[in-house]
């Protein structure tokens, strides 16, 4: 089944991409926690962290060459950000298509909420 971000990736629902090529494609976070807010996405469709395999290393590696170009891009790089991978349940992921979240633009806090 095509997840939401195949949908976005295949262009047959919008979103503010910002960058695309032929192994990833990146976008604004539709409910941004913070001024910068994207979503860098392989345009495999790989669910989970759990699901990646060997042959998926160079499209991964893409992915962190795709956030220091647009780190730099959003203005960013140079005071700092965050990226961030969800993996299922516990990590509070929501949509099964792995992704990498990249922040910034503000101090972003300490990198875990505290326990109640
Ligand atoms: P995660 O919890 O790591 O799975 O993150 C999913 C992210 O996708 C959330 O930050 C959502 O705000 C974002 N999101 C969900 N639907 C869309 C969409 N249509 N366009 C852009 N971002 C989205």
């Amino acid at each position: 089944m095509s997840t939401i971000f195949s949908k976005i990736i295949a262009g047959e629902i919008p979103a503010e991409i910002i960058f695309q090529d032929d192994r990833v494609t990146a976008f604004k976070d539709i409910n941004p926690q913070a001024p910068v807010h994207i979503l860098i996405v392989p345009n495999k469709e790989i669910p989970t962290v759990n699901d990646v395999s060997p042959e998926d290393e160079a499209v991964l590696g893409h992915l962190f060459v795709v956030a220091r170009q647009i780190a730099a891009e959003q203005g960013v790089a140079e005071n700092g950000y965050r990226l961030i991978v969800n993996c299922l349940g516990d990590a509070g992921q929501e949509v099964f298509h792995l992704h990498m979240h990249l922040m910034g633009g503000r101090k972003l806090g300490p990198m875990l909420s505290r326990r109640d």
